[in-house]
Parts: structure tokens; C-alpha cells; sequence
């Protein structure tokens, strides 16, 4: 950028001193740059000053006048009104002001003002409740007579100081500053040039120029977003791997044949893709989607397997400590008979405990580690770690994908996500991925029948429990937890295990399973669950994710509306892993429209990928899986979902631009590396 305006602090901008500069920095905006683009959010219309004979009662107008007379009155303590009449050439209006009682100081007798507000008529006279106001001193208006910004506040900051700081630094910021989008990629698009975009989206002449100004912001963001991923990959693949993979062997033939089933075409499918990349020279970087219940457990093992029989050691992550467990025990069972050592990383170990295991994973000793997050710690290090695996991968960001790239040498990477993601979202989040897909689901399955129904329905659910577990299957129950009253909520699902298992199902076992609980008390619950000892288990959402135990066939889900569609959908997948007909009970009376969309959605669909969608156009892309957990970065301007046009678009020309100037040796490449890293650091896959 040839402008070092923009990146001067917000200080150099006229009228900002060490206080104002502090209540803008607590809101995120710290440059030039920052405070330009902190973008309106919306315009309000105040082209046509109003006169005030002719404004009904009710809406919202800016009126100008002339201030008569002021008076402020304490009609009750801790009220304060402030009244000022104002004459427009026409007639006589007022304006009110509540608790504000410098206000009749700072605007004298005589001064010439703007007002916008809700308009009140009564007993023949108009009052404008000021919610906004500006002194006319016959320049240029900023709130007045225009499209008048309105920005996203946070904390003290107030529309006015904004507009007027904006202002100034665009006043400041000069006429001309260069572009760092090719000018080839501005005209074929027609978005207007940088400076003049900055100029209009704070100041529009009209609403036309305010949305190509807007668009070219938006095609800024999601073209350098796209720009980055695009380099972030073809970084990995630059980098000759110096690991290599035998061919398959002894010890995976013995695991496919130890296995109850035979893979289905699909999972057969992606397993050739994935071995394939991990005999390749270059590290893979692989996402493999597939709806719940589609299997991808089993891939993965092979993969890691792949690893050890190769001599090297395989990781694999999970977002909750259930989920590592499961698939620690799950895959201590199938690998150890194979004479393999498979360890549990957990945040709760005991100290020297962790230093053991941590010394013989760096030894080599154990060949594949399975834990949380916590394995990204840097006291784990591994002898050569070849293979990782990151399961549920959308609970995790690109960030931290990458962190286990400074672990090993460029290790091969399958990521895993059991919820089919919109392909607009799939296109954002790993544009740096090639992507597998297992398309269906083993042989066998019904779909699982879902109804929602009231609280008064209750007992009949019990009924329903009570059937399928005298016929030999078994049952979920989810209580919802919201981490304001954590306490609250284990309490209440403490007690309703204890009155089912006293009450209801005193016949059979009953099991409490919550995150409060320690490793091995929650191994010990699942694996009575899984053995089938408990017949009913009764939960907190821990069990969201990935839980595997195929003789369930009944999910009930308390206050259902209290979850979002994605995490309904992983629950109902949690039953339907077997032949056997399952049930998914949605038990709620949901208070909001949008609540009620998403239990007619579960009962309408059990395709994952339509109800992904769904919940994209419920409730938008910010929300979607919650915006921290999902790694999406968080867009400044963008909407992935009514931008989705756009995001296809930059993502062409920016695979396009690289294509072309694989180097970037183009100056115009390299402006835009410069911006790129300042928006999107990518970490260590991210350089030259
Ligand atoms: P997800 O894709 O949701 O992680 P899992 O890997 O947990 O699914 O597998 C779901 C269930 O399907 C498991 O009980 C697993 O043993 C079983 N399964 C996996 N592949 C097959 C197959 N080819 N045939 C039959 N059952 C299978
Ligand atoms: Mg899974």
C-alpha cells in the first residue's frame, strides 16, 4: 500500500487523543486502516430534510431549525427534560432530549441545528425525541441531508464521533492512495478503485454507489481470504515429505479381515484416495466428509495403521475427551492384537504420568496417540510422527490444523467431519483441502423416524423406551446444558437418572454420563453402555459428537429447541448404527419461530447435508456451528451465505493469479502477499 497513513495509529487522525484512542482500541480499531473499515452497517435515508408541519406521528425524521428558546425541567427525581424550540421557516417544532442537561448549555439561542427522532403529535404541537442531532454550521452535513452511515457500535462508541473521525481521516488520507487489487480483477468486475470505494461506502450519493462500494470490500475480503488459502496449500504441497509409506501389508490385511464387515464401496473409495496421497511425495492434506454413522472411523484406522506398519508413528485428535476415549479403547481393541501400542493423551492425567507417556511417544515407543487438543501442546514431540488424523474437524480451526505441521516433517493430514458442510461454507473453510466424500451409509440402515412432541407427551415416550429396551436395545436420554448454570443443569440431570432409575426404568440399569466427570468414571459408564449392562443413559450433551454404540435405538432429547440444528442432527446420530429400526424423540415446546423450523426440519429430513443447509439459511453463516468453534474466520464484511456469488468468484481468480504467477514475482502479486498476511495469517504453512 502506498499510503503509511493507513497504518499509523488512530491517533494521527485530528481530534483523537489518548481517551478517544482507548474506547476505539477497545473496539478492535487501532489504525487508520481499522477505523476505515469499520464499515456502516446500513444507511439511513435523510436526503429530504423534513418540515416538520408535514411529519406524522410516529416515524422517524431529520428536521433542521433555528433554536428560539431552551428549557430544561425536573418533572421527577432522576429525570431530567431538555426542550428547545426551533423554528424551520415554516412553524414552530420542539426537540427533546432526555437526562442529557449539558445539552441546553452546549446549543445556545440562535444556533442552527439538525434533529433526527421519532416524531410525537399532541394537542397541535410536533417534538422530535432526538436520538441524534448536529450543529448546521453551513457546511457539509454529516447526519443530515444524506445517506447517513450507521455503524456496528461497541462500548462508548457513539455514531457521531464515528462519522466525524471517519471523516477525518478520509480528509486526511488525501486523494490518492494505491490499490492493492489488480486493476485487471477491479474492471473486470467494475469495483471501484480503493480510495474511492473507502469514500463512498462512508459516504454514499446514492444507494447504487453505496452497494458497489460495498461489493468491492466484499470481494476484497473473500478474494485475499482465497488468495491466502491458495497459498497456504500449495506451500504443503511444496514440501517433499521425508517419510515415506510401505505399500499395505501384513498387519492391515489382518485388521480389514478382523473386522465384522466388509467396507462398503464408498469407504473402499476414499481408502484408495487416501493411500494414494500418502504414497505421493508430497504431504496429503486431506478432508474426508461423510454424514454420522457413514464410517469414517475405520478409515482413519487404516490410515494410521498404514503409518505404523511403515515405521511411523500416527496421532489422531478429537474435540471432547469421550470422543478420544472412545476411539482410544475402540482402537486399543482392533490394533493391539496386531501388536501395536496405542496411548490416551488426556488434559486430567497426573503429572509424571504425562511425563512417561510423553517420553515414550518422543522414543517412538508408542505408535499411535490419541487425545484432545491437549496433544498440541508443545511437551508432546514425537519420534516420527507420520500420520495425523483430526476427527470432527469442523471444531477446529485452521490454526490449529496446522499446528502439528511444526510436530513432524510435514506429516500427512486427514481431517474428518461428520457433518456434511454446505459446499459455499466447504469452498471457505478448507479451500485448502482436497476432499473425500463417503456417500452413503453401510448396508442395512433405516432411517431413523424422528417426531417432536410436548412435555405432557412424556410418559409415552417412556413407553416407547420401555418397549425397545424389553426387546433387547437400549436408550439415550439428553438433558441440554447451557454453560451460564452448569451447576443447575448436572442437577437436574443427576436427578432425573436418579427418579427414572427409582421410578420408570427401576427394572433395569440406568446410567448419568456428564462432562464433570472424571476419564475413567465416564469409560467405565460408556463401556457398561456399550456392553449393554446399562440400558438407559442419561446425559449432557457429551455425548454429541461421534459416541458409537450400535444397540441404542431410542434418542430422546429434552428441550430440543434449546439445540441447534447441527447439533440435533449429530444426536439423532447417535442411533440408527445398526439394522435395527431407532427413534429420535425431539421433546420441546419451542417458544420461537425459528425453533419451531428446526424440529420440523429434523422430523422432515436425516439427510445431514440438507439440514446443514438449512441451519446456513436459518441462521446464518456467523452462527452456523457457532462462529469460534467452526474456524471460520470471521469476516469483516462478507456473508458467506448472501455472498456466496461472490466467494465463487474470488476464489476462481485468486487460484487463477497464483496459477499464473506462481512466484509472485509480479509487483502486483506481491502487494498482494503484503495485504493477505496483515489479514489472514495462516501460521507456519504461510510463507515464501
Ligand atoms: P462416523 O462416520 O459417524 O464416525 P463411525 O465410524 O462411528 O461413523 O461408524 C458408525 C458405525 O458403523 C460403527 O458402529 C461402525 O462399526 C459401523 N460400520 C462402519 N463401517 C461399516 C461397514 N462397512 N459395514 C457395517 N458397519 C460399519
Ligand atoms: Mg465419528
Amino acid at each position: 500500500m502506498s499510503n503509511d497513513f493507513l497504518t499509523k495509529p488512530v491517533q494521527s487522525i485530528k481530534t483523537i487523543g489518548p481517551r478517544r484512542a482507548a474506547i476505539l482500541q477497545k473496539a478492535g480499531i487501532f489504525t487508520v486502516k481499522d477505523l476505515l473499515y469499520h464499515f456502516p452497517r446500513r444507511y439511513e435515508d435523510r436526503t429530504r430534510l423534513r418540515e416538520a408541519g408535514a411529519c406524522a406521528h410516529g416515524e422517524t425524521a431529520t428536521l433542521r431549525g433555528t433554536v428560539l428558546t431552551a428549557q430544561a425541567i425536573r418533572p421527577k427525581r432522576g429525570l431530567t427534560v431538555t426542550k428547545l424550540a426551533l423554528h424551520d421557516g415554516l412553524g414552530v417544532f420542539y426537540a427533546v432530549w432526555f437526562n442529557q442537561p449539558y445539552i441546553k448549555k452546549n446549543i445556545p439561542i440562535g444556533t442552527k441545528l439538525y434533529v433526527t427522532g421519532k416524531i410525537e403529535r399532541g394537542f397541535g404541537a410536533v417534538q422530535v425525541m432526538v436520538e441524534e442531532y448536529e450543529l448546521d454550521d453551513g457546511g457539509e452535513s454529516l447526519s443530515a441531508g444524506r445517506l447517513v452511515p450507521l455503524y456496528p457500535l461497541a462500548g462508548q462508541l457513539n455514531q457521531r464521533l464515528l462519522r466525524a473521525i471517519v471523516k477525518f481521516a478520509l480528509d486526511e488520507l488525501g486523494g490518492h492512495t494505491g490499490d492493492f487489487l489488480p486493476e485487471k480483477l477491479l474492471r473486470k468486475f467494475s469495483l471501484p478503485l480503493f480510495r474511492e470505494a473507502l469514500a463512498t461506502i462512508h459516504y454514499p450519493g446514492n444507494a447504487e454507489d453505496a452497494a458497489r462500494a460495498r461489493k468491492r470490500f466484499i470481494f476484497e475480503e473473500l478474494f485475499l481470504y482465497q488468495f491466502s488459502l491458495a497459498l497456504c496449500r500449495r506451500e504443503i504441497a511444496r514440501w517433499e515429505k521425508a517419510h515415506r509409506y510401505l505399500p499395505e501389508g501384513k498387519m492391515t490385511i489382518a485388521f480389514l479381515e478382523s473386522l465384522p464387515y466388509r467396507l462398503t464401496a464408498e469407504q473402499a473409495k476414499v481408502w484408495r484416495e487416501i493411500s494414494r496421497d500418502m504414497e505421493s511425495r508430497f504431504p496429503m492434506h486431506r478432508l474426508l466428509q461423510g454424514d454420522v454413522g457413514s464410517g469414517k472411523t475405520v478409515v482413519s484406522v487404516l490410515a494410521l495403521l498404514k503409518a505404523v506398519e511403515s515405521g511411523l508413528q500416527g496421532v489422531l485428535m478429537a474435540p471432547t475427551e469421550i470422543l478420544a476415549e472412545q476411539h482410544y479403547y475402540g482402537m486399543k481393541s482392533v490394533l493391539a492384537p496386531l501388536g501395536v501400542e496405542v496411548a490416551l493423551l488426556t488434559g486430567g492425567m497426573r503429572k509424571k504420568e504425562k511425563e512417561e507417556l510423553l517420553e515414550r511417544v518422543s522414543d517412538g515407543k508408542v505408535a499411535v496417540l490419541v487425545g484432545t487438543h491437549a496433544l498440541l501442546q508443545e511437551s508432546v514431540r514425537f519420534n516420527k510422527l507420520g500420520m495425523t488424523v483430526v476427527d470432527e474437524q469442523h471444531r477446529f480451526g485452521v490454526r490449529q490444523r496446522a499446528a502439528f505441521r511444526s510436530k513432524g516433517c510435514w506429516p500427512d493430514t486427514l481431517v474428518m467431519t461428520a457433518t456434511p458442510i454446505p459446499r459455499t461454507l466447504a469452498l471457505t473453510l478448507y479451500g485448502d483441502l482436497d476432499v473425500s466424500v463417503i456417500g452413503e451409509l453401510p448396508p442395512g440402515r433405516q432411517p431413523v423416524k424422528t417426531y417432536a412432541v410436548p412435555h405432557r407427551l412424556l410418559a409415552r415416550v417412556y413407553n416407547l423406551i420401555r418397549e425397545q429396551v424389553s426387546q433387547g436395545r437400549q436408550a439415550f436420554i439428553v438433558c441440554p446444558l447451557v454453560e451460564e448454570s452448569e451447576k443447575v443443569d448436572l442437577q437436574a440431570a443427576v436427578e432425573l437418572a436418579e427418579n427414572l432409575a427409582a421410578g420408570e426404568f427401576r427394572k433395569w440399569r440406568v446410567g448419568l454420563l456428564h462432562g464433570r466427570m472424571k476419564p475413567f468414571e465416564k469409560e467405565d459408564v460408556m463401556t457398561s453402555f456399550r456392553q449393554g449392562e446399562t440400558k438407559i443413559l442419561v446425559s449432557t450433551t457429551v455425548i454429541e459428537v461421534g459416541v458409537d454404540a450400535p444397540n441404542a435405538t431410542v434418542m430422546v432429547i429434552l428441550d430440543a429447541d434449546r439445540f441447534g440444528l447441527a447439533q440435533l442432527h449429530q444426536l439423532r446420530g447417535r442411533v440408527g448404527r445398526s439394522a435395527y429400526q431407532s427413534y429420535c424423540v425431539l421433546v420441546a415446546g419451542p417458544k420461537t419461530e425459528e425453533g419451531r423450523a428446526r424440529l420440523k426440519a429434523m422430523t422432515r429430513t436425516t439427510d445431514g447435508f440438507a439440514l446443514a443447509e438449512e441451519d446456513l439459511r436459518l441462521r446464518g453463516p456467523g452462527e452456523f456451528y457457532g462462529t469460534r468453534q467452526s474456524g471460520l474466520p470471521e469476516f469483516k464484511i462478507a456473508d458467506l451465505l448472501a455472498d456466496w456469488k461472490i466467494l465463487q468468484a474470488a476464489r476462481e481468480e485468486a487460484l487463477a493469479w497464483i496459477s499464473a504467477d506462481p512466484h509472485l514475482q509480479r509487483p502486483e502479486s506481491k502487494v498482494l502477499l503484503d495485504e493477505a498476511k496483515t489479514r489472514f495469517n495462516m501460521g507456519s504453512g504461510f510463507t515464501l
